[in-house]
């Protein structure tokens, strides 16, 4: 369970799958839009490619659908069962859509990425 918590962290904070230390993203600040996607070419702790192969990405949009519906179903059952006007739920749903795109789309790179590498104990021990 220790291990499963680790890496649902790492996940969670956009940590490198294999080392779970590097970063996955070049810049910290996920709101500037024009550096929010840019990935280092490899992590800088284990050295694990961040984009295997081109277009590698691409399964991660379908991940990316699913945390917006993961945030859009209990938003909405929530208006539903207790009987919230549909326009303040559709104008808090863009405006947390909004704030929270950045970290959706990192994080649905992040899944796609760690659904193909596995953690290694071994190359977590470098020092960063
Ligand atoms: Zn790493």
């Amino acid at each position: 369970m220790k291990a499963f918590n680790n890496t649902l962290f790492a996940l969670l904070t956009l940590k490198c799958p294999r080392c779970h230390k590097g970063k996955m993203f070049t810049h910290s600040n996920m709101y500037v839009w024009k550096t929010s996607h840019l990935m280092p070419e490899k992590c800088s702790c284990c050295e694990q490619p961040m984009e295997p192969e081109t277009g590698f990405y691409y399964g991660a949009m379908y991940l990316s659908y699913a945390l917006y519906v993961m945030l859009f179903v209990p938003m909405f059952m929530i208006t539903v069962f207790f009987d919230l006007p549909y326009f303040e739920f559709f104008i808090s749903f863009v405006v947390l859509t909004v704030l929270i795109s950045p970290y959706f789309f990192r994080l649905s790179r992040a899944c796609y990425l760690y659904l193909f590498v596995r953690y290694d104990k071994e190359k977590s021990n470098c020092v960063h």
